[in-house]
Parts: structure tokens; C-alpha cells; sequence
């Protein structure tokens, strides 16, 4: 097993503090500084788009990880599902969230949807909305649907900031999120191309702060984090290159991450803080801007497990194993989460049939011990650096 260079860098000092801060003082002293409010948003998939260009902050929450103790949330939901929505409940619960307007509940899972009609008990002095997808493709069936959608949604946001999304102000808030979505690949694709010089421990909590800060704010730390680890002399180790599956919604804690970069894996790519690359590509800045993000959602979003798609299971994973020349796969899915667990044995069944090796394990966002996990992703590098090309 190997180590992981563990070099502090201002950056990513600054995107841990963000992380740790379940209160979310940069939201609050935003709203405080400026009166311009804030909206939350759960994983996956929610277009920021229109909450920008209604004037508001989007801000995305992936839970507590291994931050809060859960008191009250257990008594919201039955033991034998993930852990998320507990931590969810916790926070706002316990006033972290209060500097935010409303929340939106993604369509994903029974869980979110459950949780959506909860909060809107729990707060219903806050706007809540359930943001249903399509999971018909047909741009006049769906793609109609999902219009429809968008526009209720750029209504219902506008009511909270008082301020009308115009076709222009969604034009210049799809052009600024395309310079994100370019600014994030840029990112992974030089992880892909030296992992040692873009640890993925730093990569996620860069991402992680892009959930919390302005836009434009986040594309500049970007740009500023790959500029300085150029000049930073990390040297490649003997680590096997991984890519990582089944973590789109509720998150390891970071200790895990950093427990399997130490176990000797190159983690190449990875399905956490989806929302970043969900899109694929740079959406048009001319038309109907709703159709356009209709669009982009039916032609060009990711593969995911919460996508009815059953032809395609698999093949997106097969793909960025062949362009990030990973040598294996980690299928890492948090426990009781029904969407990456009952996808998992029809990609693996996929994967042996690929001949691609894997390994399987699941975790708990407040996963404390980390140890059983990174012996058996070491045992895996291993393997892989050991026999990988026999
Ligand atoms: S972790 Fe899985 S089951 Fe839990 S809320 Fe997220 S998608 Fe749903």
C-alpha cells in the first residue's frame, strides 16, 4: 500500500472550512451583505440556471457526513434506509439551514420524494418543491413535460426573490454555468491525466465548494487551484488507477476518500457532486432558454442509475474506464440506497462480461471506521498492479 501526498494547500484549506460549515456562513453573510437570498437544492440534478437568474444564490446540500450527531432526524424515518435524509432533517432541524428560502427535492428516490412532503410540514413556512424529471425521452412527451417544469419553477422562484427570470437574465446565467461545466472538466480531465498532481481528496472538496459559493466565485477558485498545482513538484507513486461508481447522492465522509488514495488507488473518476458535469456539454445561449435546458437534459445529461434506460447499464461506466485508462472499478454506493444497489448487479454482470475488474463495499455518510474498506480497495490496487495486464 501506498501513501498519499498530503501537502496543505491554501485552496483547498479554504474548501474544507466550507464543507465543515453546516451553518453555511458564506450563505448567510451573502444575504446579510447584499438582501439577495438563498435556495437549496438536494442531489442530483436541479437547474441552477433558473434559480441564478431569478436573482437567487443556489445552494447545494449533499447532507452532514460525519459532522453532526443525529439526534431528532432518526426519529423521522425507518432504520433500514440511507442515511441522508436523516442528516437533512438534523440540519434543518437545528436552525443550519434557516438562511435559506425554500428547498428543492430532486426527483431520485422514494426517499427524496418522501422527505420533499416532510420538510414541507416540518417548515411550512418555506417554500419546498418536488422537482420532477422526465423519464420519457421523447422530446414531445418529456421534453414537453419537463418545459412546462421550468417554467413553474422560474414562477416560483421569481415570487421569492421578486425578481422576473427573463429570457435574457436565463440566457447570461446558462452562459456562465457552461463556463463552470467547462472550468469542472478541465479539472477532472487533469486529475485524469496526473492524479498525483490533483489529488481526488482535494478535487472533491473543490467541487464540495461549488455547491456552497456564487458561481462565478467557484470558477475563479478553479482556475486558481489548477494554476498553482502546476507549480507544486507531487510526485506520481505506484498507485493503481480506479474509477469510482454509485456515490451520486448521499456522500463518503472525506476521511473515507483520503482512506482510499492511502490504500494505493488513483481515483480517475467518480460519480460525487454529480451536478457539476451532469450536463455533458455547453447548452445554447440563443432560442427558448427553457427548451434549451429541456434539452440538455434529455440529449445530453449523464447516465444515471435514476434514469430509466435499461439498454444503456453499463456502457457509460465501460466508457470512462476506456478514456481514463482506469485498470479497475470501486462500486461504492452508501447503504440502503435502492437506486445504486439495485443497479449494481446488472453493471457488474456487465463488467465480468467486459472483463473489467471491480470490487464492491458500501459506506455510511458518518462512517467512522474506515479501515475494513481501505484493506480491501489496497488489496485491489494491489491486485490490479499485480496481475492487471495478465
Ligand atoms: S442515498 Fe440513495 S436511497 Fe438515499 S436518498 Fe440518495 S438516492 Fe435515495
Amino acid at each position: 500500500m501506498s501513501t498519499v501526498q498530503t501537502m496543505s494547500h491554501p485552496i483547498i484549506e479554504r474548501c474544507e472550512q466550507l464543507y465543515e460549515d453546516l451553518s453555511l456562513n458564506y450563505v448567510r453573510d451573502q444575504t446579510n451583505a447584499t438582501g439577495r437570498k438563498a435556495f437549496g437544492f438536494m442531489p442530483v440534478y436541479f437547474p441552477r440556471e433558473i434559480v441564478y437568474a431569478s436573482g437567487l444564490l443556489p445552494v447545494g446540500l449533499m447532507g452532514a457526513g460525519d459532522l453532526l450527531e443525529i439526534i431528532k432526524g432518526d426519529a423521522y424515518f425507518q432504520s433500514y434506509i440511507c442515511h441522508i435524509p436523516r442528516s437533512t432533517v438534523e440540519m434543518g432541524l437545528s436552525g443550519h439551514l434557516d438562511c435559506l428560502s425554500g428547498m428543492a427535492f430532486p426527483a431520485i428516490c422514494d426517499v427524496i420524494r418522501n422527505l420533499s412532503g416532510m420538510w414541507k410540514i416540518m417548515f411550512p413556512q418555506k417554500e419546498s418543491i418536488y422537482f420532477d424529471v422526465p423519464q420519457n425521452f421523447d422530446p414531445q412527451i418529456g421534453g414537453h413535460y419537463l418545459v412546462e417544469e421550468l417554467k413553474q419553477l422560474a414562477v416560483r422562484m421569481s415570487k421569492i426573490s421578486g425578481k422576473p427570470v427573463t429570457h435574457e437574465a436565463l440566457h447570461a446565467a446558462i452562459a456562465l454555468y457552461n463556463t463552470h461545466r467547462e472550468w469542472v472538466m478541465k479539472c477532472y480531465a487533469q486529475r485524469s491525466k496526473k492524479p498525483w498532481e490533483v489529488p481526488t481528496s482535494e478535487l472533491y472538496l473543490l467541487m464540495r465548494a461549488g455547491l456552497i459559493l456564487d458561481v462565478q466565485e467557484h470558477i475563479e477558485m478553479m482556475k486558481a487551484y489548477l494554476e498553482s498545482v502546476a507549480d507544486l513538484d507531487r510526485k506520481p507513486m505506484d498507485n493503481a488507477r480506479v474509477v469510482l461508481t454509485g456515490s451520486f447522492c448521499e456522500q463518503p465522509p472525506i476521511g473515507l476518500i483520503r482512506s482510499l488514495e492511502r490504500a494505493g488507488c488513483y481515483i480517475v473518476d467518480d460519480d460525487w457532486v454529480l451536478i457539476h458535469r451532469w450536463i455533458k456539454q455547453a447548452i445554447p445561449t440563443q432560442g427558448d432558454p427553457f427548451q434549451n435546458l429541456a434539452d440538455a437534459y434529455l440529449k445530453h445529461s449523464m447516465d444515471a442509475p435514476f434514469k430509466y434506460q435499461p439498454e444503456r447499464k453499463g456502457h457509460q461506466l465501460k466508457q470512462c474506464f476506456i478514456e481514463n485508462r482506469a485498470a479497475g472499478v470501486l462500486f461504492c454506493a452508501p447503504s440502503f440506497c435502492d437506486p445504486a444497489l439495485l443497479d449494481r448487479p446488472m453493471i457488474q454482470k456487465f463488467m465480468e462480461a467486459e472483463g473489467i475488474p471491480y470490487t464492491s463495499f458500501k459506506y455510511a455518510e458518518n462512517t467512522g471506521q474506515y479501515q475494513v474498506i481501505k484493506e480491501q480497495a489496497g488489496t485491489f490496487s494491489d491486485s490490479l498492479k499485480l496481475w492487471g495486464e495478465a
